[in-house]
């Protein structure tokens, strides 16, 4: 079961400028501090990468597998 958080960018189905969308949390810790860990898939043409990142990422977050972002965490 995922949920929203409680700012615009953890919200599910937010979408960052790097065309990265936000799918919620199942309520896993993030590695940053205080953080809950959300599940983004990268909605670009002939990608689809799912993976995890905590919340005060997804609003830059970029892509581990199309766009040279770091790579993803347990979600
Ligand atoms: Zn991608």
């Amino acid at each position: 079961m995922f949920k929203s958080g409680s700012t615009d960018t953890t919200k599910i189905g937010f979408v960052n400028r790097n065309n990265q969308q936000n799918h919620g949390t199942r309520g896993v810790v993030g590695t940053d501090h205080g953080q809950f860990s959300y599940k983004l898939e990268c909605l670009n043409k002939n990608c689809g990468h799912v993976y995890g990142a905590n919340g005060t990422d997804i609003f830059q977050r970029k892509c581990p597998k199309c766009q040279g972002g770091k790579s993803g965490i347990e979600f």
